[in-house]
């Protein structure tokens, strides 16, 4: 076993598999002269909305372009609240400000670490007596490539007249068991809209930043592309102002070769998942990811939990292990929010959380010899900690 590097993630290698691909896009883009909208952009929005089942994608700028975009579409405004959990990466709530609401935490569950339904429950009751503040929006997210529970979020949002918005920037092709409908459905046809991101690092990746909201809803789809184009209908018709919040024509070129690749890749990812699960079994102090029956995780990180992480993150680094924390400091609790009141203790399960986690290498390229090198690393460490705890 060799002791080489290993990188938290690899955005060279999937590259240079399609290189010559990916190059005769930019050609053709070079030779065409389309840069900004066009055929490739088209093309791929058919192809996005086919592989999430539903009737329309919309390309824009960024995930974060694609979440204020699909929450003002919804009618989200100024005065509004808008739902969303405190263990998210800051994009979510920014969104959900810059469209002039006002972000509601609610807690996560300690197992999937996704959105807690009785909680999202007992929060709306209290909020019931707000009257004309009431919540009109809520954003569950797919953290770790893993779908929320979206049969509850729904019939939680309905009896209260909330609008869904799946953030699903981290569960492009996440599979979710639809127990009303009875049958499988992937990340981004369960809500009213939902918004991906393709972020170099993210499931499926640009050369660039991109970003896209499906839906199967006509009005919202037809009100994101005007926002995304400065609020216009057709050219120099502004019914209302919009954003430059494009996706250009190269980057959407690129999306639509990699998308091809994805369920390949999303496979690899799941496989990776299970031999880092078994391997990682019978470790001492290791919480592995819990997958529950009605969902299939596209890992987009494989995340565990373990006490003194801090110690076990800087023993893995200086032995070439690279790992990440997504996120170590829970939004109510950063300085960007303080205008929210929140304090300490408000949202105990996502800071218990948020000091244990730790996101191992995970990507489709990741073998299974260099998982077997991380895991003998964690379990090195953990011998070495039950050496100094019983004072041997
Ligand atoms: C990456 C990400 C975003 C933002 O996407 P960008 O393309 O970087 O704007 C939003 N929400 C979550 C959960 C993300 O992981």
């Amino acid at each position: 076993m060799t002791d080489d590097k290993i990188p938290f993630l690899d955005l060279i290698t999937p590259h240079i598999e399609l290189e010559d691909e990916l190059v005769s896009v930019f050609r053709s883009a070079l030779r065409s002269g389309g840069f900004i909208g066009g055929a490739m952009v088209e093309e791929f929005e058919e192809e996005f909305a086919r592989y999430c089942g539903t009737k329309h994608c919309v390309g824009v700028g960024s995930g974060t372009d694609a979440l204020r975009f699909a929450l003002i579409a919804a009618g989200i405004k100024e005065g509004d609240r808008v739902i969303t959990v405190p263990n998210t990466f800051i994009a979510t709530t920014e969104a959900i400000t810059q469209a002039g609401a006002r972000v509601d935490f609610v807690d996560i569950d300690p197992e999937t670490y996704n959105m807690d339904v009785n909680k999202l429950d007992d929060y709306l009751k209290k909020t019931s007596a707000f009257g004309p503040c009431m919540p009109r929006a809520v954003i569950p997210v797919h953290l770790y490539g893993q779908i929320s529970d979206m049969d509850s979020i729904i019939e939680v949002a309905e009896k209260y007249g909330l609008v869904v918005i799946e953030d699903a920037c981290q569960a492009h092709g996440a599979e979710y068991l639809s127990q009303t409908e009875n049958r499988w459905k992937k990340a981004g046809s369960i809500g009213k809209a939902a918004a991906f991101s393709f972020y170099p690092g993210k499931n499926l990746g640009a050369c660039g930043e991109g970003g896209a909201v499906t839906t199967n809803d006509e009005r919202i789809a037809q009100k994101v592309r005007m926002l995304r184009d400065h609020g216009q209908e057709k050219k120099y018709l502004h019914r209302m102002e919009g954003y430059n919040g494009r996706l250009d024509a190269i980057q959407a070129g690129i999306l639509k070769r990699k998308l091809a690749e994805l369920p390949k890749w999303s496979e690899k990812r799941r496989r990776n998942a299970c031999l880092y699960n078994e391997l990682l079994g019978d470790v001492e102090d290791v919480v592995t990811p819990c997958e529950p029956r009605w969902v299939r995780s596209v890992y987009h990180l494989y995340v565990i939990r373990t006490h003194r992480r801090d110690e076990l993150r800087d023993y893995l680094s200086a032995r070439q292990v690279s790992t990440g924390l997504h996120y170590p400091i829970p939004l109510h609790l950063q300085e960007a929010y303080s205008s929210l009141g929140y304090t300490k203790g408000d949202f105990s399960v996502s800071e218990k959380v948020a000091g244990e986690i730790l996101s191992l290498p995970m990507y489709p390229e990741l073998t299974g010899d260099q998982q077997r090198q991380v895991v003998e690393r964690i379990k090195e460490w953990q011998s070495s900690v039950r050496h100094r705890t019983s004072g041997v």
